[in-house]
């Protein structure tokens, strides 16, 4: 993974000739002044943990499992939002762990948490390091250290339960790891977040995450039956059944705690069979909301797709799905229907019948292809524009269907109320019977500042979204960035609840202090 962009260096792509084109002449892009620091030059705070407490960790993982390298700590840095990329391009790196420890069990996992509780050490679970939210960046003031607790030797798939369908991890395993693993049974899990090269299945559990193809095989936390999670207070091991009426279910509590309650160290998924068949399709609708109200159709009376996505006018234009043909999208909005599975042929064409009934015009299987092809690519296109002078960012929200045009308004006028006129993209791809997800895309030229630039946008957005009656996130989780609208949607008692489990679970404060739940004496 680069350490100051995404994915495998040798997967950078040069800007299409289109885009700087487009980049120039539509938006006024211009290339900054300053070139992009070298991971040696990264400016690190000097290591705080004492020689002992570095020699107390490597007690219990082993000293060849406790680094304290200059490279390594760089890579530990933060996550992959924007804000993050763009401090690491500046050779900033004041939120580097101390140590980075690489645990092999989950009693090590649960020694060290007692470790560092009795020492003051702040602890970062880090999974694939793909958090766009601050996720990472623990708050390090009242603390004698910061430990990353990367999770990269968790790496097992621990056993298959072919009759219930139920498959155990280890939380260190990347998506496209499982579902390798589990091709190899003719299983698959169904998840294909965009960071599915990296992202864990310990942190789309802890940060609840929902991938591409969520219509037809849930949200990452509609797949989890079972977890065990090592606290500083005692192991918690949760989930018997599917279902259960014993109480509140605990599980809940631990999906989307971002590290700041426990570690999570098994996971016990559902898994479905490998679909036998998969057929994409593209539609094109007039406008935003005819296309929204034939995805809603979909969503109510079926039959839903596995994926079903829906570009707003602008997102079709400039056609960010397929970044080798960028500026070629065409006019109307673009909709892609997958079925996979059995029995595709029969449900295509029942939901060709409901698109076309809504206004949709078939266009045939290549824009599905091609969506399906370019669908991991769009992350390699942002470090290219980042370093060619223009700032793109993602953020998303979720809510009613009734309520979701005016909540499309106030995000799109929180950003051009905030940068001017910037390109604003927008498309839903995360449906369900009540309401959808929106997913915006920003792309400005970078001010002086790009990083002030934008946090002043990222302020607007998420009061806009508060104010709209939107959550604040539907996936990407909460971190630092959406702490504190997260705490206005909760209100004070919501808050209290949430700060009185942190106490009980963490009683010293150091699980990834300052992500998740607001500091104590309020936001
Ligand atoms: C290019 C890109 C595309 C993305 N696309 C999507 C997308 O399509 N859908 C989506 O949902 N998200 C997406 N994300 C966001 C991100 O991938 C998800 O939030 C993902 O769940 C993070 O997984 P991770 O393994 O990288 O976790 P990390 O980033 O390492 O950690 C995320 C949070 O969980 C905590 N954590 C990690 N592992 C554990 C554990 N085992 N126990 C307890 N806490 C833990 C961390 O401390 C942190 O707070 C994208 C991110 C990028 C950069």
């Amino acid at each position: 993974m680069s350490w100051s962009g995404w994915g495998d260096p040798a997967r950078a792509r040069e800007l299409p000739e289109q885009v700087r084109t487009l980049l120039h002449d539509l938006l006024g892009v211009r290339a900054p002044a300053t070139p992009a620091a070298s991971l040696e030059s990264v400016r690190l705070p000097p290591v705080a943990l004492s020689g002992p407490m570095v020699e107390a960790l490597a007690g219990v993982a082993g000293a060849e499992h406790v680094l304290t390298t200059h490279e390594a700590r760089v890579r530990h840095t933060r996550g992959k939002s924007t804000p993050d990329l763009l401090r690491m391009r500046a050779g900033d790196g004041s939120d580097a762990p101390d140590a980075v420890v690489l645990p092999g069990s989950h009693e090590e996992v649960a020694a060290l948490l007692r470790l560092c509780s009795a020492e003051r050490i702040a602890v970062v679970p880090f999974g694939g390091g793909t958090s766009v939210v601050g996720g990472l960046a623990a708050a390090r003031a009242g603390f004698a250290g910061v430990v990353a607790l990367d999770l990269a030797r968790l790496d097992r798939l621990r056993s298959v339960d072919t009759e219930s369908m139920v498959a155990e991890f280890e939380p260190g395993v990347r998506a496209s790891e499982a579902e390798r693993l589990l091709a190899a049974r003719g299983l698959t899990l169904g998840h294909f977040p965009q960071s599915f090269e990296y992202a864990t299945l310990g942190g789309f559990a802890a940060a609840r995450s929902s991938g591409q193809a969520s219509a037809g095989y849930g949200r990452f936390d509609d797949m989890v039956m079972g977890l065990t999670v090592a606290t500083p207070a005692g192991t918690l091991d949760l989930g018997r059944a599917p279902r259960s009426a014993a109480g509140p279910d605990l599980r809940q509590l631990v999906l989307g705690s971002e590290g700041a309650f426990g570690v999570i160290t098994s996971l016990r998924l559902r898994v479905r069979r490998a679909p036998a068949e998969r057929r994409y399709q593209g539609w094109r609708f007039p406008s935003f909301a005819a296309g929204s109200a034939a995805v809603r159709a979909l969503a109510q009376e079926g039959p839903l797709p596995a994926v079903l996505r829906l570009s707003d006018e602008t997102e079709t234009m400039i056609g960010p799905a397929r970044p080798d043909a960028i500026g070629a999208g065409g006019s109307g909005c673009l909709l892609i229907a997958g079925y996979e599975g059995a029995t595709v042929a029969d449900r295509q064409g029942a939901g060709a019948a409901v698109l076309a009934r809504l206004g949709g015009e078939p266009l045939g299987a290549d824009p599905g292809v091609a969506w399906e092809r370019g669908r991991f690519s769009a992350p390699y296109l942002r470090d290219s524009l980042l370093a060619a002078g223009a700032t793109v960012e993602t953020l998303e929200t979720a809510g009613f269907w009734a309520n979701l045009p005016r909540l499309y308004d106030a995000v799109r006028l929180a950003l051009l109320g905030a940068l001017g006129s910037p390109l604003v993209m927008c498309h839903i791809s995360h449906v369900y019977e009540t309401g959808a997800s929106l997913y915006f895309t920003v792309v400005t030229p970078q001010d002086a500042d790009p990083l002030a630039q934008w946090q002043r946008a990222k302020t607007a957005v998420n009061t806009a979204i508060v104010e709209a009656g939107g959550t604040i996130t539907h996936h990407h989780g909460v971190g630092r960035d959406h702490r504190d609208a997260y705490a206005a949607e909760l209100g004070p008692v919501g808050v209290s609840v949430l700060e009185a489990v942190k106490s009980r679970l963490d009683p010293a404060g150091v699980l990834n202090p300052g992500v998740l739940v607001p500091p104590a004496g309020g936001c």
